[in-house]
C-alpha cells in the first residue's frame, strides 16, 4: 500500500517497522488490551483468540508524512479511510514541526537492521552496483558503490560500528541475490 500525501511525498507501507507510522489504540480499549496482555502472560490454549484480539484493537494505523509533517489517520467508521491533518497554529498551517512523531520510543537507540546488496550487473532500478539500506533512527552516509571491495568494506565496518554502539539487531550482506553473510543478535 502507497499513498501521496498533499506534499508530494509518496507514503509507502509495504514493509515492518516503518518509522513514519504507528497504531492508535482507543483509550476505551486499555483495559481489554491489558487483560489480553494477563492472559497472555499466564498458561493458556488460545494464541489465536489473544493474537486476534489484539490484531483488532490495533487495527487503526497513523502515518506522518517525513517530509511535511501531516498526519494521516485511519477511521474506522468509514473503511478504514485515511483522514489528513495539517499542522496548524492559530488555524495557520505549521510547516516546522517534528517529523518524527512515530518513531519508535527509542528513539534513536532503537535498534534496526541494514541490508547490503550487491549486483556485478547493475538492475535497471538501481543508479550503482552495490547500496547498503539501512532502517536505523540514526542517520548514516556513504551508502552507494560502485566499487566491490569499498561497498564491503564499508558494510562491516558499518556493522561493527553499530553492533558496539548497540543499534543493530540484524544485518545482511546478498550478493547477486544469494546471501554471503547474516548476522542476528
Ligand atoms: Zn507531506
Amino acid at each position: 500500500m502507497h499513498f501521496l500525501c498533499r506534499c508530494g511525498y509518496r507514503l509507502h507501507d509495504s514493509s515492518d517497522l516503518i518509522s513514519y507510522k504507528g497504531t492508535i489504540i482507543a483509550d476505551q480499549d486499555m483495559n481489554e488490551f491489558w487483560s489480553l496482555i494477563e492472559k497472555a502472560e499466564k498458561p493458556h490454549a488460545e494464541i489465536c483468540d489473544i493474537f486476534s484480539s489484539l490484531n483488532k484493537l490495533m487495527m487503526r494505523c497513523i502515518y506522518q508524512c517525513p517530509s511535511c509533517g501531516r498526519l494521516f489517520i485511519e477511521d474506522q467508521s468509514d473503511n478504514y479511510q485515511l483522514i489528513r491533518f495539517t499542522p496548524c497554529i492559530e488555524g495557520e498551517p505549521e510547516p516546522d514541526v517534528s517529523k518524527n512523531l512515530l518513531i519508535s520510543a527509542y528513539e534513536e537507540n532503537w535498534k534496526g537492521s541494514i541490508t547490503a546488496e550487491w549486483f556485478d550487473e547493475k538492475p535497471w532500478w538501481s543508479e550503482c552496483h552495490g547500496t547498503i539500506m539501512p532502517q536505523l533512527n540514526v542517520r548514516l552516509d556513504d551508502l552507494k558503490f560502485d566499487d566491490y571491495p569499498a561497498f564491503e568494506k564499508r558494510f562491516y565496518e558499518l556493522l561493527d560500528d553499530l553492533k558496539a554502539r548497540q543499534l543493530l539487531n540484524y544485518a545482511v550482506l546478498k550478493v547477486n541475490g544469494r546471501k554471503i553473510f547474516c548476522w542476528q543478535e
